[in-house]
């Protein structure tokens, strides 16, 4: 979700700000904007739209090799010109753009039209340039104003300022990404790696806090009260660049064929065959802790809470301990009892989830230890956990998730493995369900090479007011994942519900025609959900069946597709990936924007 770049260094930085907006468009984003210095005056451009709006009014070059850019996720204010970033004080000093929220802005405008300062746009950020020009004004040095204004704020930022006549830049963090990227003689500021490994591996994580003051090609932090801070340098692996889209026509399309090889990434070196079981080095788990924990509870927002609900059936199935999975933003407001003993687990494919990121320090402000399962290595979330597990899926730039889904899932099947050998699993059972994991990413290979009717399937889904997604047990939450897909991609109303709940409550709007999406791996449910598609199609309805090769009950389904078969607790890895590319070829059927749905955002870093 929106994104910042910023750049102080001997090129020029019109093209590097572009490039950098470019590579942070995966994100998500309404309006763009940059803000160059040229040497006598700061020449900002903005729009609303994409890269290549901006593009379009930007002069051929700026001459200038220091500036910030942009692109926003409104959160304050409509999408309009006026109201995307950079915002600039009256007098022009003080440029800044900002990721986050201001919760007193309003109270923060007040005080400044009192003082005869009124802002031009509807924004909350607006207020910081107006507030750190007086201070300036007052003589204060930036460094000092930009504190003294933070010092005032409640709410979350991400923030780069430039000063008009000043060769340096402030950036600040507080609940909203930023890192610095060093470089020879440069230095880069970015919201996500991504864009940085273009230019620098050498990068540094600002904590929630931090202040930095950059120079070329050097720069110094400080906290809030003012105090140094010593910078943690990290070295980025490039696997984080930008992954080219080569001949695929989109990075969801790409991105869904990579689930195989993603897949072996996440499972090499964590299977023990010999022993059964699974090997989560980074979690440092000892056996006591696992023996002694009295539950597990898992957070996630979207698919990450699809993926934890799979991670927790199969913790409960397992482990035989109870395990809870708790949509995060919900989990921090609801005063949640936190028994220090317990095992939280925190599913994110950015580790920026601002909602998680606040329901971890709310599990930690109580006593708990929070295990981060995280695709972003360095992420806030898990650097904020210390320990957890790196999902390995390689950049995920697709809005819509899938090899980040699977991987998830993957990771916390092994650690349930894990967990289950240390109470009641057998070691027959432990070694045939990670034999089975190895062998799923080949699986998944064969189904993709013959991915059959899915065309059959989208031409129903095209045509449907809304589609209901069924299933039991593990196939219920795909269900729910199938369901979150198709109406993030192609904007079609989706309801998913246990197949046995059907009956309660949806079945009301199915009517002749109307296109149900059946999930029934051959596990133990089947033949119950079977029931329910067999009520369905009493009604008219259109039945789209996912089931496994060889069953007989491929004959029930008016389009009946068919993935491998499979160990029963891992059927959501291979009955999830016709659900993707149903969404996915109903939205490039529809003409909708693929990669990036409107109104959604990669890595939604607001609460
Ligand atoms: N709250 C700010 C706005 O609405 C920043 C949004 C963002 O993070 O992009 O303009």
């Amino acid at each position: 979700m929106c994104g910042i770049f910023g750049y102080l260094g001997h090129q020029q930085a019109l093209p590097i700000l572009v490039e950098g907006l470019r590579r942070l468009e995966y994100r998500g984003y309404d309006s763009i904007g940059v803000a160059v210095d040229d040497g006598e005056t700061i020449q900002t451009h903005k729009t609303v739209g994409k890269v290549s709006d901006l593009k379009s009014i930007l002069p051929a070059s700026i001459d200038g090799t220091l500036g910030i850019a942009h692109t926003r996720w409104a959160t304050h204010g409509g999408v309009t010109q006026a109201n995307a970033h950079p915002h600039a004080s009256e007098n022009g000093t003080v440029h800044l753009v900002h990721n986050g929220i201001i919760e007193n802005f309003q109270q923060l405008r007040k005080s400044l039209s009192k003082r005869g300062v009124e802002c031009k746009s509807e924004t909350d950020s607006e207020v910081l340039a107006h507030m750190m020009a007086l201070e300036l004004e007052k003589g204060a040095e930036p460094l000092d104003a930009v504190l003294s204004t933070l010092r005032r704020l409640r709410g979350t930022w991400g923030l780069c300022i430039m000063f008009k006549e000043l060769d340096m830049l402030v950036c600040a963090r507080n609940g909203s990404p930023l890192i610095i990227g060093q470089g020879e003689g440069e230095t880069f500021v970015s919201s996500d790696p991504h864009p940085l490994t273009a230019h620098t591996q050498r990068v540094v994580y600002l904590e929630d806090g931090d202040v930095a003051v950059i120079h070329r090609g050097s720069f110094n932090i400080t906290s809030m009260k003012g105090h140094s801070v010593e910078p943690n340098i990290t070295v980025l692996d490039e696997a984080w660049g930008e992954a080219e889209l080569g001949d695929a026509p989109h990075y969801m399309y790409k991105e869904i064929h990579e689930q195989p090889d993603a897949l072996r990434q996440c499972i090499a070196g964590r299977v023990d065959r010999e022993m059964g079981t699974g090997r989560l080095g980074g979690m440092g788990l000892d056996h006591s802790t696992l023996i002694q924990a009295p539950h597990v509870r898992l957070l996630g927002c979207g698919t990450a809470a699809y993926a934890a609900q799979i991670g927790q059936m199969l913790i409960e199935k397992m482990g035989r301990i109870p395990a809870v999975t708790h949509i995060s933003s919900e989990f921090r407001n609801n005063d949640t009892v936190i028994n220090p003993k317990a095992i939280y687990l925190a599913v994110s494919q950015s580790g920026e989830t601002a909602d998680t990121i606040s329901a971890i320090k709310e599990i930690k402000l109580k006593g708990g230890q929070v295990f981060g399962v995280v695709n972003v290595v360095g992420s806030t979330i898990a650097r904020l956990c210390g320990k957890g597990v790196y999902i390995h899926s390689g950049p995920e730039q697709s809005v819509a998730s899938t090899k980040a889904f699977t991987n998830m899932v993957a990771a916390l099947t092994i650690f349930a493995t894990q967990l289950g050998r240390t109470r009641h699993l057998s070691k027959d059972e432990g070694r045939e369900l990670m034999q089975a994991l190895q062998q799923t990413p080949h699986l998944m290979e064969t189904y993709l090479e013959d991915i059959g009717p899915i065309d059959e399937a989208v031409s129903l889904l095209c045509e449907a007011n809304s589609v209901l997604f069924l299933g039991r047990g593990l196939s219920a939450t795909v269900a729910k994942e199938g369901a979150l897909k198709l109406m993030e991609l192609a904007y079609i109303p989706c309801l998913a519900y246990p197949a046995g709940e059907m009956k309660h409550g949806p079945i009301a709007l199915l009517e002749e025609g109307s296109p149900v999406v059946v999930i029934a791996p051959n596990d133990h449910l089947k033949e119950k959900t079977m029931s329910a598609l067999h009520e369905v199609k009493a009604r008219g309805a259109k039945v789209i069946l996912i089931h496994e090769q060889g069953d007989a009950i491929a004959s029930e389904g008016d389009v009946s597709i068919a993935v491998p078969a499979v160990h029963p607790a891992l059927t959501p890895l291979l009955t999830v990936l016709p659900l993707q590319l149903m969404a996915y070829y109903t939205a490039v059927r529809l003409g909708r924007d693929v990669d990036r749905p409107r109104n959604l955002a990669k890595s939604v870093t607001v609460e």
